[in-house]
């Protein structure tokens, strides 16, 4: 449904909404929001209501901190964990600057060009991702541990399976909310689980993912657990990822189909996984964002470790799932739930475009070249490439690498525990 000025209006007043809150993504992939209340809200859908962007990095620098929130009324929405009476909803913003320009640092915004551009040749874009997560205990503070008491694995039923009520409670939650849940289930590591929703055009599910991320986090707590998106919480255990599945439409028909073909899959089909492949590792420090994401892309934990496609191989980047005709995806699988959507989205588009555009066979990619071991590695890879500089346009594609650089450097002068345990006594 496309929603009016008027319809949020309408709707907040008949639903009893008492504070809207305005929220963004930030260039990380964090949510944040202000809280209005009701009366405020036709000042909010004039575009009028001003956020000071100081916290963003690059930003803190910059003569003008105070930019524009320009809610997509698309996005109204009662957030039903908070009271019932006096009620919460949120719109999802755009940044603008305060000469009403899009602000160069925010991701929704880039997603959105890149998808419109898309959109000039004739593709919609859709994707279809599998969030897992972990479900930890809370400490005697509150505070979230890495512990948890389970021994449940995949595809499990409770009472082995801790997570069940937690996992129900979510789903319906979502549900509420207007996702369309496909499945949920317990994944292959104690305590950790996945729950999928169906597709949708890259930009919706960009905001799907911040909203279920939020929900999950929230409803858990609810639980008196801990949910956590961190890509590799247990040394000993899988990580958890976040898959991209993707589809290219033209002209209404998903173009990835061709049942002509050995496998089923279009020449489009193939380029565009050729696309992704000879693009992975300057996508790396936006797919796989953290230092600690790159400690879930090792053997052994089904996770990808090499730059390569196949039918059905957890360990290759790519997948192609066996659903076809109009169902017919391409599986990204190195992606884990700390990167920021907007970003992940806007790259693997344009990625899978340049792969057709140039005709990039699959097999002629790869080869002894490796996926980037460490973030200073991806960083590197970033940073020599022209191709992620388009997509992110200049000042972003700047700021990020300077943060992630940063990042980098803290981490490495850690003294880990690893450290101690190995040096401190025998040394
Ligand atoms: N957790 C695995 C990963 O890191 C995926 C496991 C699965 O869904 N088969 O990507
Ligand atoms: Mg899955
Ligand atoms: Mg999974
Ligand atoms: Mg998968």
């Amino acid at each position: 449904a496309d929603y009016t000025r008027d319809d949020v209006l309408k709707m907040a007043e008949e639903e009893d909404v008492e504070f809207i809150r305005l929220q963004f993504t930030d260039m990380f992939g964090t949510l944040k929001n202000i809280a209005i209340t009701a009366k405020e809200l036709p000042k909010a859908l004039n575009q009028e209501c001003v956020v000071d962007c100081a916290f963003i990095p690059g930003v803190d620098g910059a003569e003008e901190t105070d930019m524009y929130l320009y809610p997509d009324p698309n996005t109204f929405t009662i957030l039903p964990w908070r009271p019932q009476q006096g009620k919460v909803a949120r719109l999802i913003c755009d940044i603008y600057r305060p000469d009403r320009t899009p602000y160069q640092l925010s991701s929704r915004y880039l997603l959105h060009r890149t998808a419109e551009r898309a959109r000039e040749q004739g593709y919609s874009f859709y994707v279809n991702p599998e969030c897992e997560f972990f479900l930890f205990h809370t400490d005697d503070n509150g505070l979230p541990t890495t512990v948890s008491y389970e021994e449940a694995g995949y595809l499990d039923l409770g009472p082995l399976d801790f997570g069940e009520n937690a996992r129900r409670d979510m789903v319906l939650t979502l549900e509420d909310m207007g996702y369309e849940i496909s499945s949920s289930h317990h994944e292959t590591s104690p305590a950790q689980h996945e729950i999928d929703f169906n597709g949708d055009i890259a930009e919706k599910m960009a905001d799907q993912i911040m909203t279920f991320k939020l929900a999950v986090r929230t409803v858990a707590k609810r639980h008196g657990l801990h949910a956590t998106f961190m890509p590799k919480p247990r040394a000993d255990g899988n990580g958890s990822g976040m898959h991209v599945n993707m589809s290219l439409f033209r002209y209404g028909k998903n173009i990835f189909a061709d049942p002509g073909d050995p496998m089923g899959l279009s020449r489009e089909a193939y380029y565009f996984i050729g696309g992704l492949l000879a693009h992975s590792r300057e996508m790396a420090a936006v797919t796989n964002p953290l230092v600690n994401s790159y400690k879930r892309l090792v053997p052994g934990y089904e996770a990808p470790t090499e730059i390569s496609w196949t039918k059905n191989n957890q360990t290759s980047l790519i997948r192609v799932p066996i659903c076809r005709g109009e169902e017919t995806k391409i599986e990204l699988r190195s992606p884990d739930a700390a990167a920021n959507p907007y970003l992940v989205f806007a790259a693997c588009l344009a990625a899978g475009l340049d792969g057709i555009a140039r005709k990039i066979q699959p097999e002629a990619v790869g080869g002894e070249e490796n996926f980037p071991a460490n973030l200073r590695d991806a960083v590197d890879e970033l940073e020599k490439s022209e191709f992620m500089k388009q997509i992110l346009g200049e000042e972003f594609f700047r700021e990020y690498i300077c943060a992630k650089r940063r990042e980098w450097e803290t981490y490495t002068r850690q003294v880990t525990e690893w450290e101690l345990k190995e040096y401190l006594y025998r040394i």
